[in-house]
């Protein structure tokens, strides 16, 4: 689905104006959605199931696709909520600048490396904390983090970002999104740290690391 496809199905479902922050909004990034027909993210997923199972995809082959349009609905409402708030021209409200010349990015991207090889060990162990919903939580709300994080930083170093400046809407939503996201991985790792399993040690350092972090994090 286009862009505009998905601005104007925003626009239909709710007034961008009525609401700063859409409830829905949270659909774009949550690891279970709402799922309601109702909602304007899970309304217009459900839609786009409907049209690629008309074409014959399969359930599996869609998730990256959807994910995407999930990704793709954020994007273009905060880049619309910013342009209503600042009235602001068509020009991108974030800079497209590589966030990885902020420490804090890279020692989140390493750290996600090294959960991710933990996970590689428990898979080759079997280990059974693996199907947790405390697991699945820890990765989904890594790449989310990632995710709110790249915009975050993007949205600090773009040239149109003075410390003087009202924080934008886009602004003000990604920080709160990583605040979320972080506090939820630091609760699951302290989680999977606690639990007999052949990756005890390497769990509770990464929970370790994790939490400080979280502190850095929080004064973003
Ligand atoms: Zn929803």
């Amino acid at each position: 689905m286009k862009s505009v496809q998905i601005k104007n199905s925003i626009n239909k479902r709710v007034g961008v104006s009525s609401d700063p922050v859409p409830t829905w909004l949270a659909c774009t990034w949550l690891r279970t959605p709402c799922g309601k027909k109702s909602c304007a993210v899970c309304g217009v997923l459900a839609d786009e199931r409907v049209r690629l199972m008309t074409q014959g995809m399969h359930e599996e082959e869609m998730l990256d696709i959807l994910d995407d349009l999930r990704e793709s609905v954020a994007d273009a409402f905060l880049l619309l909520a910013d342009k209503i708030d600042l009235k602001r021209s068509s020009n991108r409200i974030y800079s497209t600048r590589s966030p990885h010349r902020f420490s804090i990015f890279r020692l989140l991207d390493s750290w996600h490396e090294l959960l991710h090889d933990i996970f590689d060990e428990a898979e080759i162990n079997a280990s059974w904390w693996l199907e947790s919903s405390d697991a699945a939580d820890a990765d989904w709300y890594t790449h989310v983090l990632l995710e709110y994080l790249y915009r975050l930083l993007s949205y600090r170093c773009s040239s149109k970002f003075s410390v003087r400046s009202k924080p934008t809407f886009g602004n003000i939503y990604a920080q709160s999104v990583v605040i979320t996201a972080s506090e939820i991985v630091a609760k699951c790792l302290h989680s999977l740290a606690l639990l007999d399993s052949s990756e005890k040690g390497s769990l509770l350092r990464m929970s370790g690391r994790f939490d400080e972090l979280h502190s850095k994090l929080l004064l973003l």
